[in-house]
């Protein structure tokens, strides 16, 4: 019997992406046949962006550039609508620590009350990845320190060009 294809969003700010990001958008193929990755152009948490979302982009697509199913897109406005506009059901989210939780919980309650049909899924994160976050990444690159260990080379090279 044929199923009807599903398609998840994974939105975020992506600012930006890492390989705990990366992880979690592949993983996300498990459950879905195909990923969207949804950047937030207007950031609800992230005050200043260290990357405009041209740039956000544009890195998301080089690091899935082999990932045929994983496509990228930003999206302003409210994310359900986003979702209903490339059809999608399914929400996906990290979840790293408690400290995720409640942002996390409070977020998913209200998307469900927009749009009763999307379901919230979260993913636990490889523990390799489990307390990286963009900011930490944002943070340690600007002050001169190694993060080729947490993004890809393509993210490593903006970062060196934007932190010298
Ligand atoms: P960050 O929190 O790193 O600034 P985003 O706001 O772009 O990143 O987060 C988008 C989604 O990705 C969120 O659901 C967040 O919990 C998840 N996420 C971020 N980093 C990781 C990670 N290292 N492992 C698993 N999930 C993550």
């Amino acid at each position: 019997m044929n199923r009807p294809e599903r398609t998840a969003i994974y939105p975020g700010s992506f600012d930006p992406v890492t390989l705990g990001h990366e992880d979690i958008a592949r993983r996300g193929l498990h459950l879905a046949d195909r990923v969207v990755v949804a950047v937030a152009a207007r950031a609800t948490q992230v005050k200043r962006p260290l990357f405009s979302v041209e740039e956000r982009v544009d890195m998301l697509e080089r690091v899935f550039r082999d990932d045929e199913d994983v496509l990228v897109r930003s999206f302003d406005g409210l994310l359900v609508d986003f979702a209903r506009s490339v059809g999608a059901r399914l929400v996906l989210r990290g979840l790293r620590a408690v400290t995720d939780f409640e942002y996390e919980l409070q977020m998913a309650q209200m998307n469900r009350e927009l749009y009763p049909q999307l379901e919230t899924v979260f993913l636990t994160p490889h523990p390799e990845y489990a307390f990286l976050s963009a900011s930490l990444v944002r943070e340690v690159s600007a002050l001169g320190g190694d993060v080729s260990t947490f993004v890809s080379p393509t993210v490593l090279d903006r970062l060196r060009d934007r932190h010298g």
